[in-house]
């Protein structure tokens, strides 16, 4: 029996297999089937502990299909932890002695090298750009090799990289109270424009903002990949990162709901409880304050797509709202089945790619059919998934970029 999943056993008897869950896990309401939802992949992994039953091909596949999005946890009376659930089962599936697949290339390239250092990050976005600016990319689509290899869905998904990244190094811009940002790995490249916006806002709203350097990748996908101790390793870099009180503003659903985290990623480090407390999403940390100015007029009709990582897991509903609300100009609309994720989770939009796309029909309908003429979210993985998938009149934009609007 695995330790980890063994000391997650309190976690697993909460379940009293109400199903308050089902209609708010994806994967459910894309299938029906019992082993696709909350409760039955509880009732996997209770058997497993209690050894009645082995951990199967069919066992795993039921619980990689699990998008950890916390969808459940946060419907559930009982207080089951899903994500503690599914980190733990793939940490006990993720050796080869385990009797499963080894790694893959691309697993072993994207957990071993890419997100081990911010600077791999940034060469591999700058190998990127150089394929979008050459005309290789031009090539690629226009000769059919991406058809060919089977990626023409994967490379949509690949955001548009810019001119610079934003690389922390302890500057110190605006006056006021004192706050830290997060960017991490995809934030300070493929998005680098939108963490310069973000400390932009946070000097518009009263604030010196510093970039601490030896900020590493807050550890999310490492950490649902079940690489528990990699995720540490991370964690612990970015609690030396970001030595002192002030509050850390992160612009990355993910990551935030990850650096929260932290205190129970390593309960044995007594700085991991209190830099947890100090990490604030943007809308979190902006709501809570005054802008120094009064905000311009923006004419636009907003849906606000909830990323599951602000919504579910760090229960953050309200805050983008008020924030959008107090904008002149701007008249938000309400979404359809607002809590269903959209299907991006980290990289299951690759390894799931099947169901990745339905999800991202359904939620590319419900934004169409809200009639609004943007649509906004915290977390970059959401805004590439909906930018592929939807109609190319309704503006994806992060947040940051429509608050940057008023403000900047
Ligand atoms: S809501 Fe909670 S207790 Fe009820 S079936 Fe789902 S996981 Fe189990
Ligand atoms: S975390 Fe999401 S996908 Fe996984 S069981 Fe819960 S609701 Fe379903």
């Amino acid at each position: 029996m695995n330790a980890a999943l063994e000391s997650e056993y309190d976690n697993l008897l909460r379940c009293i297999r109400c199903a308050a869950c089902l209609s708010s896990c994806p994967t459910y309401v894309l299938s029906h089937k019992e082993e696709e939802g909350p409760r039955g992949r509880i009732a996997i992994m209770r058997a497993i502990v209690e050894g009645h039953l082995q951990v199967t091909p069919d066992a795993v596949e039921h619980l990689q299909s699990c998008l950890l999005c916390e969808a459940c946890s946060r419907a559930c009376p009982s207080g089951v932890e899903m994500e503690r659930l599914g980190v733990a089962f793939r940490a006990q599936t993720l050796p080869a002695s385990a009797g499963h697949r080894s790694p893959s290339l691309l697993e072993r390239f994207v957990y071993g090298w890419l997100f081990g250092e911010l600077l791999h990050v940034r060469m591999t976005a700058t190998a990127v750009r150089f394929y979008q600016r050459s005309g290789l990319r031009w090539l690629a689509r226009h000769l059919g090799v991406l058809r060919v290899l089977g990626l023409r869905d994967k490379e949509a998904l690949l955001p548009e990289i810019p001119d610079r990244f934003v690389v922390p190094e302890g500057q110190p811009s605006g006056g006021g109270e004192a706050v830290q940002l997060f960017v991490g790995c995809v934030m300070s490249t493929a998005f680098a424009g939108v963490s310069e916006r973000t400390a932009g806002l946070a000097r518009a709203f009263g604030c010196e903002v510093t970039l601490p350097p030896g900020q590493m990748c807050c550890g999310a996908l490492q950490l649902h990949a079940g690489r528990i101790d990699r995720a540490r390793e991370l964690a612990a870099a970015n609690l030396e990162a970001f030595d002192g009180q002030a509050p850390i503003v992160v612009n990355s659903a993910g990551c935030g709901a990850m650096l929260k985290h932290y205190g129970q990623l390593l309960p044995i480090e007594p700085r991991a409880t209190a830099f947890a407390a100090r990490v604030r999403d943007v809308s979190e940390f902006l709501a809570a304050r005054q802008p120094l100015q009064s905000p311009r007029e923006v004419r636009r009709t907003v849906a606000v797509q909830d990323a599951c990582h602000l919504l579910h897991a760090q229960r953050i509903g309200d805050a983008p709202r008020s924030l959008l609300s107090a904008i002149p100009g701007v008249e938000l609309r309400l979404l359809d089945e607002p809590g269903l994720c959209c299907g991006s989770a980290g990289f299951y939009n690759v390894t799931h790619s099947n169901e990745a796309a339905a999800l991202q029909a359904r939620k590319c309908d419900r934004i169409e059919e809200s009639g609004a003429d943007t649509v906004v979210t915290g977390n970059p993985g959401c805004l590439l998934q909906i930018r592929a998938g939807l109609r190319s009149d309704i503006a994806v934009m992060h947040v940051v970029d429509v608050l940057a609007e008023a403000y900047l």
